[in-house]
Order: structure tokens, then sequence, then C-alpha cells
């Protein structure tokens, strides 16, 4: 037998003929999708919520074709999960030959190297030239949760100190960490304790000219006096708030939080699972200001759209815990390994990284200059390919949710998926996959833009 035939199945990429423009078929939701969305309230909890009831039948790089034929541009890749593009060739040929040769051992029972391949990898690749380490496990809060064990074991404290505005996920203790109520903690508790929050850097709400310094020594404050930084483990920050609102915190606030860090024994962990793996122009988000965390959550894109999650910190603070203290019965998945592998690999061989910048700067131009004839449009900021609209009552920094919610919904309605996020529910955000050509991103802004011009007149 040849050792080297090609895996049994159809060739990789098999998706590849997906034409990479927006077209409809039918209204949309259309047809099927509405006959689905019947069978789904009967079956799917109520709680379970979907930003557009389109049923999606394949995708491929940007387009998704949804069960009623109709071809939609993907401004969110599913919250920033498929920066490499949906079905990415090297994504589809490493899930398809590992789920042939064997889909699951337990790490924690039998080994295997994909699992280390990636540790390897995550160890190189986020910021920082000391030894560390990287445990695998399946979603982005669970890496946030695994900072908090690790970050509690390390330091013999147990506060734990997460920002207004934070996302850290919906488990109990993730849900302790994360600001916003509704829909996210309403009903939920009670919550774990030992979870405090302080106001991040937000320029757009701050104080006229506060600094990012400033930013950073009023949360020091208050740590200080509230919590006292001797009984906290870890100051817990998205170096870019992701559902909160894509709030991109002043220069400086983060060095200094960092400084205070090292100073005070409390270690600095980075939850990098939205701003992960190229979106902002870099690897990871924490390098903009030359940060090294001493512990980085990371998820979403890592899998290239199969379920992975890591917590990748110092080696002393990893290898502290004893054997058996980190794991899970699915942690690093062979199949969401070898994805990863394949994802990791288109990141660096199309230098996705400078790709964001490229797309960023398509999306920012376009939202300034929307901004400049709408009054309604607060604020655009974001950094490389995470990209979003403030939306206020026009003159003032009153939120307008309406208004996110009518922009976002003509975009759907005419075949563009966008995402809203913020705590005041007011923020359009564009995530769009890093791969997009560039005429398909113009044609989802022209339609973004149109939007903006009818809901916003
Ligand atoms: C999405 C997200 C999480 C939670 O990840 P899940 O995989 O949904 O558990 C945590 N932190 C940030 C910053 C996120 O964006």
């Amino acid at each position: 037998m040849s050792t080297t035939e090609s895996p049994p199945g159809p060739p990789p990429g098999g998706h590849a003929g997906i034409a990479q423009v927006r077209s409809l078929v039918t209204t949309v939701p259309g047809p099927r999708s509405r006959e689905l969305e019947h069978r789904r309230s009967a079956a799917v909890a109520a709680g379970v919520s979907s930003t557009l009831p389109v049923f999606i039948e394949e995708a491929f790089g940007a387009i998704l074709v949804d069960v009623d034929g109709n071809s939609l541009i993907d401004l969110g890749s599913g919250i920033a999960v498929v920066g490499v593009g949906h079905a990415a060739p090297a994504v589809v040929e490493a899930v398809r030959g590992q789920a042939a040769r064997f889909a699951h051992t337990c790490f924690m029972v039998t080994p295997y190297e994909s699992y280390v391949a990636v540790c390897e990898e995550l160890n190189n690749l986020t910021p920082g030239a000391g030894e560390k380490r990287t445990m695998l496990c399946n979603s982005g809060a669970e890496a946030v949760e695994n900072v908090v064990k690790v970050a509690r074991h390390a330091t013999g404290r147990q506060a734990v100190v997460a920002l207004d505005h934070a996302y850290h996920g919906r488990t109990n203790l993730t849900m302790a960490l994360t600001a916003r109520n509704m829909p996210y903690r309403d009903g939920f508790g009670p919550f774990a304790p030992e979870i405090y929050r302080v106001p991040p850097s937000y320029p757009f709400r701050d104080p006229d000219g506060m600094t990012g310094e400033e930013a950073a020594d009023r949360a020091v404050e208050l740590i200080e006096r509230q919590v006292g930084a001797d009984n906290v483990a870890c100051l817990l920050v998205e170096p870019i708030q992701g559902e909160g609102g894509f709030v991109v915190p002043a220069p400086g606030f983060l060095p200094a939080l960092a400084r205070w860090c090292a100073q005070r024994g409390v270690l600095f962990a980075a939850d990098e699972v939205q701003t992960g793996f190229c979106r902002t122009g870099t690897w990871f988000a924490c390098e903009d200001e030359g940060i090294v965390p001493d512990l980085v959550a990371t998820a979403k894109a890592l899998g290239g759209g199969m379920p992975l999650a890591a917590v990748t910190g110092r080696a002393d603070l990893m290898d502290g815990v004893h054997p058996g203290g980190l794991g899970g019965t699915y942690g690093g998945n062979p199949v969401a390994c070898a994805a990863a592998l394949g994802a990791i690999e288109t990141m660096r061989t199309l230098d996705l990284a400078r790709r964001a910048l490229i797309l960023g700067e398509a999306m920012t131009g376009r939202l300034r200059a929307l901004q400049d004839v709408h009054a309604g449009i607060g604020d655009v900021r974001g950094r490389g390919a995470m990209v979003a609209m403030e939306l206020v009552q026009p003159g003032t920094a009153v939120p307008d949710p309406d208004a996110a919610k009518r922009i976002a919904g003509r975009c759907h309605r005419d075949g563009v998926v966008v995402l809203t996020c913020g705590t005041f529910g007011n923020v359009i955000r564009l995530l769009p996959p890093l791969t997009i050509e560039e005429t398909l991103l113009a044609d989802g802004l022209d339609v973004l833009g149109q939007a903006v011009d009818a809901e916003l007149a």
C-alpha cells in the first residue's frame, strides 16, 4: 500500500465553488428558513436566540449560503471565529484527515502530538519571550475559568478584578466577571464571590481629555481602597473590549495597569478570546503597546471554526498547579487541534495580520465618512479588522440602541450579516473573515452605508 495516498472522501475545499458575491433569490429570511424557524421554536429552548433567523446550508470564504439559496456576506465571522474564512482549505483538510484517524482519546488518558504542537505554537505566538506553558480546553469561558484557577493557585490570593463593560462568558464564574445584566446575568445568581469590577478607559464616555494613565489611576485607586492589592490574584482585561462595545482604551491605560500589577504582585491576565489571532493587525492585541501578560486566554479564532480554547502563561505559574489540577474530558480534542494547526498555518502563510490592517482601513474610512454626515454616529473606533460605530441621539452621548437594531435589521434583509454589541446595545461591529475579498467587503459596506442613510435620515 502506498503511504502517500490522500485521505478518503472528496478533495478538501469542496465548497470552493461558492462565488464570493452577495445574491438574494428570496426575501430574507426565505420560506425554508421560516419553516425551520417554526420547528426550532417548538424544539429549541427560547433562551438560545439568534441574531437573524436564517438557516445556513453551506459557507465558504466570507459567503453564507442559506437554505433558500441566498448568498449573504458574513461580516461577523460567527463572532470572530472564522478569521481564516469559512471552510478554509487547510482547516477542512486537517479536520477530515484527523476525524478519519481518531476523534478522541482524552489527552488525560493517552496523549497525542497535535495537542503538544498547538501548545508550542501558542507559547511562541503569544506576547513575551519568556518560558511559557499552555493548557487546552473547549470554550472561551472555560479558558477564563482556568486563568482564574491558575492565578489563585499561584498567588494564594482570592480576589479577581475585571472591568466595567467586560464580557468573559456565561458559566457561573464568568457571569460574575461579565458586567452586563441583561441578557447575561439576569435571574441566574447567586454568582461566584470575590469578583470586583472597576471602570476601564472608554474615551468616548470618559471625561474630556482623560488620558490612559488617568483612567488607570482611577481604576487602581478603587482597587487599592475597596479590595486591597494584597488580596488580588489577578486583574483580568480584554485589551479591546468585545461584547462591551469594541472599547479601545486610551494609550497608556494598559501599560499603566500592567506596571501596577507587577509592583503589587497582582497577575496581569489578558482575555484575548475575541481580539486574538491577527484580528487587530497583530497576532494578539496586547502587542500594540508592548504588554506582556502573565496569563492569556484564547479561543474563538484559534480553532478555525472548531471549538478550542487555551490558557498560555508564564511557566512558573502554569507549572505550579499540581498534576491533575487542570484538564477536562474534551479539552484539546484532536480534531480541534488539527483544525487549529491548519488555521494558524493559514494565518501565517496568508499574513492575515497584515490583511486585517488593510481591511480595517477600508472599514474605518467608510464609517468615518458616514459619521461626517450623520450626527447619530457618536464614535467610530477599533483596531485592524475589529471596527465599530456607536449610535447616539444626535449631538449627545445618549445611547440609541433602537437605531443600531434598525440599521442591523436592514443590513440583514439586504443580505449582509452585521452584529451589534455594547453595554447599551447601541454599537454595530464589523468582524469580517480576514480572507474576505476587498470587492466583497466594499459591497457589504455599501449596504451598511445605505442602511445608515435610510435609518438615520
Ligand atoms: C466570546 C468571549 C468569551 C467567551 O467565549 P465562549 O467560547 O463563548 O465561552 C470570553 N471572553 C471574550 C472576550 C469573548 O469575546
